[in-house]
Order: C-alpha cells, then structure tokens, then sequence
C-alpha cells in the first residue's frame, strides 16, 4: 500500500481523507505538478516548484508550504515508497470552508494539499517510443487561461477518450485551425531540420519539459521556431512529437489517419528523447 502525505501527514493512502467541502473537490479550485522520478531522483524538481508558485499567484491562491518543504516531502515520499522510476503528484487547493459559496473563502481557510507517488517501472525504457504514437485532432473548448496548471481536466480527459474510440493514442487539440497541444502534453512538428513548436501564451500550458527540450535542442545546433502551426501542416511534417514530465519525449508518427514521413520516428524526436534523458539524469536532485 502507498504512503501519501496530506496536510502534513504521511499515511495510508486508505486512510488520507479530504473534506466534501473541498474547493478542488467542488470548483476545481485548485492546482497541481506531476514530476517525474529517474534512479530514485527527481527530474526538473526547480522548474515545478516555480511553475507551482506562478499558478498560485494568478488564482490569487497562497502557498501553504515553502519549496524546502516540498522537496523534503517529494524525497520522502520517494524513499518511503521505494520509487526507482515514476511521478509524484502533488496537488494544493484553495481549502474546505464551512460550505459552498462562489466567492473565494476567507484567506486564512487552511488549504488542502496532498502528493502521492505513482510507481512506473520502466518509464524511460517505455517500448512507445520506439513504435512512435497515434493521434487524432479535435477542437480545443478549453477555458482561456490553460497557463495555469488548474486540476479543471475534464476536457482533455474527454479527449483522450475520443482518442481511445477512434483507436489511437491521443488527440491534439486545434484552435482557429492551429494546433495548441495534447490533451496532456506539448505538441512539436519537424521539417527538415527545423522543430516547430507553439509559442508560450495563455493557449497553452508552459511544460517544464518544453522549456528544457528546447533548451537542449539549442545547444545540440538545431533550429527551433516557436510559432503557430495548422493541422494541415502537422499532416505534412517529415516527423512530429510530443513532451511532458511523464513522457519526456515521445514520437508522433500518425495524424488523424495519415502516415508522417515514412511512419516510423524519425531522426529528431529520438535524438531529444535520448539527450532529454541524459541530461535530465544528470541534473536529477
Ligand atoms: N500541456 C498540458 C495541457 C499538460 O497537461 C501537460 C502536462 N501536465 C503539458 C502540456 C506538459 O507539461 P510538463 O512538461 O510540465 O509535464
């Protein structure tokens, strides 16, 4: 059985328990991470503790724990868990006042926060990035400020069961006709040597791993462009792929029923992944 942490307590998972009043049970008024654990470590630690810090600010939410704190709390959970590969989740919400109401509760309604770790054997060996994914695009309905890591996923959640009817592995959601990312993940095209990427905006949530495959990609000389790309370019790039904490970095080889080049990943997408890796284990904490 897992020991998770709630409140400052480690416990049980079966004995964790939050109230029915709850703001990120009731509103979704509430944020959250996922980082990923590599050799017991954790991948980017610096880069969600700061992006955490920013959702809060724009919701006007306070930090209940300080990012000491809350590195003590991911190790421990590591360690207490025997995480060798795997994410934590960690998840703050605005708290349960005494009842339901629109308006935010009293600034000093304690908040509710809670990790728990979610072990995954062989994340960086995943056998997926070899064979490449499968997506399909459909329209982005999310709310405008998907910069806010916001635990309000019912439509991408949505999405990736449409993905799941139509046989493939995600969706990637398109907006005015350009894509803004998947359902859980940024979305890059590749062609010829250029990677192609959406800019950072209110449209899409910054990935730490964005920040950081961008990054290395810059320092291995290839060339990034961060603009909007349609789906109909998607369709035609030589390679395509994806980002995020949980998937580092994943080859598209499949949109919307067409075949990306000549369907395998390509030379791009697994040279990142492979630098990705590395570095990342390099700099693990
Ligand atoms: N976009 C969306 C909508 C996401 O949910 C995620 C992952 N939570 C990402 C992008 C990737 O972010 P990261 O690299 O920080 O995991």
């Amino acid at each position: 059985m897992r020991t998770v942490y709630v409140n400052g307590d480690y416990l049980p998972e079966t004995e964790a328990k939050v109230s029915i009043f709850d703001r990120g049970f009731l509103m979704a008024d509430g944020v959250y991470e996922v980082t990923s654990v590599l050799d017991g470590k954790l991948i980017d630690f610096d880069g969600h503790a700061v992006r955490l810090q920013r959702s809060l600010d724009e919701l006007d939410m306070a930090n209940p724990i300080s990012k000491e704190d809350l590195l003590e709390v991911h190790r421990e959970l590591v360690r207490l868990n025997g995480i060798e590969e795997g994410m934590i989740y960690l998840q703050i919400t605005r708290g349960a006042p005494s009842d339901r109401d629109f308006a935010f509760p009293d600034p000093e309604t304690p908040q509710t926060i809670v990790l728990f770790t979610q072990n995954k054997p062989g994340l960086a060996d995943n056998p997926a990035a070899k064979k490449g994914m499968k997506v399909i695009s459909i329209e982005d309905i999310r709310w405008g400020r998907r910069d806010i890591k916001t635990v309000q996923l019912l439509y991408p959640s949505m999405g990736k069961m449409m993905a799941k009817k139509a046989g493939v592995d995600d969706a990637w959601m398109v907006q005015d006709g350009f894509v803004t990312e998947g359902t859980s993940n940024n979305a890059y095209i590749v062609k010829g040597n250029k990677i192609i990427t959406r800019e950072a905006s209110p449209d899409i949530l910054k990935g730490i791993t964005r920040t950081a495959v961008l990054r290395f990609a810059q320092e291995a000389q290839m060339e990034v462009e961060e603009r909007n790309f349609t789906i109909e370019e998607a369709r035609e790039a030589d390679e395509a792929f994806i980002t995020s904490a949980s998937t580092f970095v994943m080859p598209v080889v499949e949109i919307d029923g067409v075949a990306l080049g000549d369907g395998t990943p390509g030379h791009v997408a697994p040279r990142l992944r492979e630098i990705y890796l590395d570095e990342s284990r390099k700099a693990a904490v």
